[in-house]
């Protein structure tokens, strides 16, 4: 019998046997067959097989291990209190239909109240949320809210009549307003079974718990005002609300069983029962309006103990919101930690605080190691489980005054304050970090995750808590580089060796892209070449422009490779213009040499062998390089240059102007072009110098036979400006941006048609 009810059809086949008799006693009650007698005989006899089926289905639950330890606990106290209904049930029928007694209490009347007091206890037995203190607090407040207009209701109803019928002993005084007290506590007990939840959607099984609890207190608020007002007899309309109750128990048992076990947390929004303190508040005062508008206040002393302590109950749950909302501004919604906001405040208040010896300030950045894959195979849910486990081992890990946040994603910071030494932080690092190993449950799955954690102890009163949070970040992908799952701490070496390294695997990567910028002829717009501008295109920090590189890959020497994989990527792309459009024959090429690679002894063969290798032509190529090149010619490097002159191969001097070129160097070295500064063609229309500037650069040219170039042109009378001065071409967001390789390529492509 045991397996044939678990496994279903006979459930199933019960659940629809106690709908029909459901439907059977209803059609009775309505069609009035045979009479008052038979009615009630029909209606009375009805309770027993539902009874008997929920009692079975609410131990089937109990029994079930498909179901968590903490809701089969539950289940077997609401199977305790079904029970209670079951006997309620047999014996009123005995009464009513077997033995004829009468009298009340009777026997049925004391299994009815042995019902709530289990119920009571089963449901706030459901597993809900586990909750911090202060969330406890609002529940109560609110589960009070809830009783006390619950409250206020039964009082205007029943118990204020109860207390004032005359002629009742004082046992069954009390024992009438037994049953709706214990409604009451029904009440509180399945306002924070749901109150309790976080998710938005509650439970099937609950809401027909919820269900039938409001049929059956509505019911037994009936009962008792008719019992007070008279004599209940079986059968009347009443019952139609028990039996529906009844029923509604039914199926909250059976879908229990079929629901299996709840899955990991949810981030949810608000649970829309959260409404139900507001309205049974609302209700009670609308009863006390009534009420005070008519009647004396003697007897109704208990509405206006229940408002006043309505009002202070709703008070203190309006200062609970306020906080709530205070606080959310700067908390984490999922994980409960900071937010990004206040953990940024803080770091600037640290920032404005003196350094004293023995009380170190350190910031620990905290990235969960395959976090990615976590979630891309169970699910945001697991992901969300996987963030909460972190957020309660970095509670479990700081102290009181530390502040622990998420900075978005799976990227976390905790901040501790007064440490005795820089070492204490390094402890808390790899505290944390054995905390984090503790693997995560969620539903079938053991979710194991580790972290990389950065360290940054502020040393420096200059030291801003931006910086602190960067150097906290260098040392977290330092930590990240040697292997993951453990902590390093910043240093400067770190700094400059990190981002080397980082640099140097973007060369190898193919993290790098040459952009184009074209130069055109000032007078026509013809497209006359394009310069190679390289850029990088960070994993982490997006596209990043020379300006935020190329100072360190000078520093670091990783300029070198790095120049020559530009010289081969721009190489290799404008032979691709060429092979594509025949017009494009004509066009020059422009890369930036820096004062490094000029240095190197093997320049002139990397350069023949990209062109070799790329097959662009070297007459149709210009090297850049910077005035601070030909400032001090080493005959070294005079040779070196001659020698690209000698392959065919243009020099430019870029930036010319900025620097302190001297004009005798200038004639004895083989440069072919000269590129006006940006700053001076930025200032040719309101600046006699800069135009100035521009004019001698211009005139230079033309006394040496050598091209000039103005860069930067952003507006039409510059362009104009320099075409007065006689200066041909230009390059500039006026004419063109620097452009990713297939724009440029199709730039290149309309203007080699259009002439071809
Ligand atoms: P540069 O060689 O003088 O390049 C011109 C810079 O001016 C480019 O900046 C370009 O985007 C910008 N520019 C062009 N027209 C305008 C304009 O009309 N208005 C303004 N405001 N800016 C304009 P970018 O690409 O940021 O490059 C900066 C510098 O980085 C370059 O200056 C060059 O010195 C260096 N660089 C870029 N690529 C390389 C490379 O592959 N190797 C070496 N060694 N240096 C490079
Ligand atoms: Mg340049
Ligand atoms: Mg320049």
């Amino acid at each position: 019998m045991g397996t044939w009810i678990r496994t279903g059809p006979a459930a199933a086949a019960s659940v629809l046997a106690c709908a029909l008799l459901l439907v059977v006693q209803q059609a009775w009650y309505f069609g009035g067959w045979g009479g008052d007698e038979v009615g009630r005989l029909v209606t009375d006899a009805s309770y027993v097989p539902q009874a008997l089926v929920f009692t079975v289905l609410a131990v089937r639950v109990a029994l079930s291990e498909r179901q968590e330890p903490r809701t089969r606990r539950a289940w077997l106290v609401i199977a305790f209190a079904f029970g209670c209904q079951l006997a309620a049930h047999c014996s009123w029928f005995v009464q009513e239909h077997v033995t004829h007694t009468t009298g009340y209490p009777s026997p049925a009347d004391y299994f009815f109240l042995l019902f709530s007091p289990f119920m009571f206890a089963g449901l706030l037995m459901l597993p809900g949320q586990s909750r911090r203190r202060r969330d406890r607090q609002k529940l109560a407040l609110d589960v009070l809210i809830v009783g006390a207009g619950g409250f206020m209701a039964l009082w205007y109803l029943l118990l204020g009549p109860i207390l004032n019928a005359p002629g009742l002993s004082w046992w069954e005084r009390s024992f009438t307003a037994a049953l709706p007290v214990g409604d009451l506590l029904l009440v509180l007990a399945m306002s924070t079974a749901m109150l309790r939840r976080h998710q938005p959607e509650t439970p099937a099984p609950m809401l027909l718990l919820a269900g039938s609890i409001a049929l059956t207190v509505t019911a037994d608020v009936s009962y008792t005002w008719i019992q007070l007002h008279g004599r209940f007899t079986g059968g009347s309309w009443p019952d139609l609300l028990w039996l529906a109750g009844c029923f509604l128990l039914v199926v909250a048992a059976d879908q229990q069983y079929r629901r299996p076990r709840r899955s990991g947390p949810r981030r949810g929004d608000r649970n829309p029962v959260f409404i139900l303190p507001y309205a049974a508040s609302v209700a009670a005062y609308v009863l006390l309006a009534e009420q005070s508008s008519h009647l004396p206040l003697d007897p109704y002393g208990g509405m206006i103990l229940g408002s006043a302590v309505l009002t202070l109950l709703v008070m203190a749950r309006q200062l609970h919101a306020l906080r709530d909302n205070r606080e959310m501004a700067v908390t984490d919604g999922l994980t409960g930690l900071a937010n990004r906001t206040l953990v940024t405040q803080r770091l600037e208040q640290i920032a404005r605080q003196p350094i004293r010896p023995g009380h170190h300030t350190a910031v620990m950045l905290v990235d969960l190691d395959r976090f990615k894959p976590i979630n891309d195979t169970f699910g945001h849910e697991a992901g969300d489980a996987v963030l909460v486990a972190a957020a309660n081992a970095m509670r479990s890990v700081i102290r009181d005054g530390d502040l622990a946040g998420r900075l978005g994603g799976d990227e976390f910071a905790v901040l501790l304050h007064h440490l005795p030494s820089r070492e204490v932080a390094g402890a808390a690092a790899a505290r944390l970090l054995e905390a984090l190993r503790t693997p995560v449950i969620f539903g079938e799955h053991v979710l194991m995750v580790e972290a990389s954690i950065g360290v940054a102890v502020r040393e420096d009163p200059e030291t801003s808590g931006e910086t602190l949070l960067q150097q906290a970040d260098t040392a977290l992908y330092a930590a990240k580089r040697a292997g993951r799952g453990r902590f390093e701490y910043f240093s400067d070496v770190l700094d400059t060796k990190a981002r080397e390294a980082d640099l140097r695997r973007a060369v190898a990567g193919d993290e790098l892209v040459v952009y184009f910028q074209p130069a055109v002829a000032l007078v026509t717009g013809e497209l006359l070449g394009a310069e190679a501008l390289v850029r990088w295109n960070h994993p982490v920090r997006g596209l990043l422009g020379p300006g935020e590189f190329i100072d360190l890959a000078e520093e670091t020497g990783a300029i070198v490779p790095l120049g020559a994989w530009v010289l081969r990527a721009a190489c290799r792309e404008a032979a691709g213009w060429r092979a594509a459009s025949p017009g494009a024959e004509a066009l020059r090429l422009s890369v930036n040499l820096s004062p490094k690679q000029v240095a190197q002894a093997d320049l002139v063969q990397t350069v023949e062998t990209i062109l070799a290798e790329t097959g662009f032509p070297a007459d149709r190529l210009t090297l850049e390089i910077t005035e601070s090149v030909i400032l001090q010619p080493d005959p070294l490097i005079i040779g070196r240059l001659q020698a690209l002159r000698d392959l065919g191969i243009r020099l430019a001097v870029d930036d010319f102007g900025t620097g302190y070129s001297a004009l005798s160097y200038l004639r004895s070295l083989p440069v072919t072009t000269l590129k006006i500064d940006r700053s001076f063609v930025t200032g040719i229309a309101d600046d006699a110098e800069a135009r100035s500037v521009c004019e001698a650069v211009v005139h230079l040219g033309g006394a040496f036979k050598m091209t000039v170039v103005a860069e930067g042109i952003e507006t039409a009378e510059q362009a104009a400006a320099l075409i007065d001065m006689g200066c041909t071409i230009g390059q500039g967001f006026h004419f063109y941006r620097p452009l990713p390789p297939a724009e440029a390529a199709a730039v290149v492509h309309r203007q080699a048609s259009a002439v071809g």
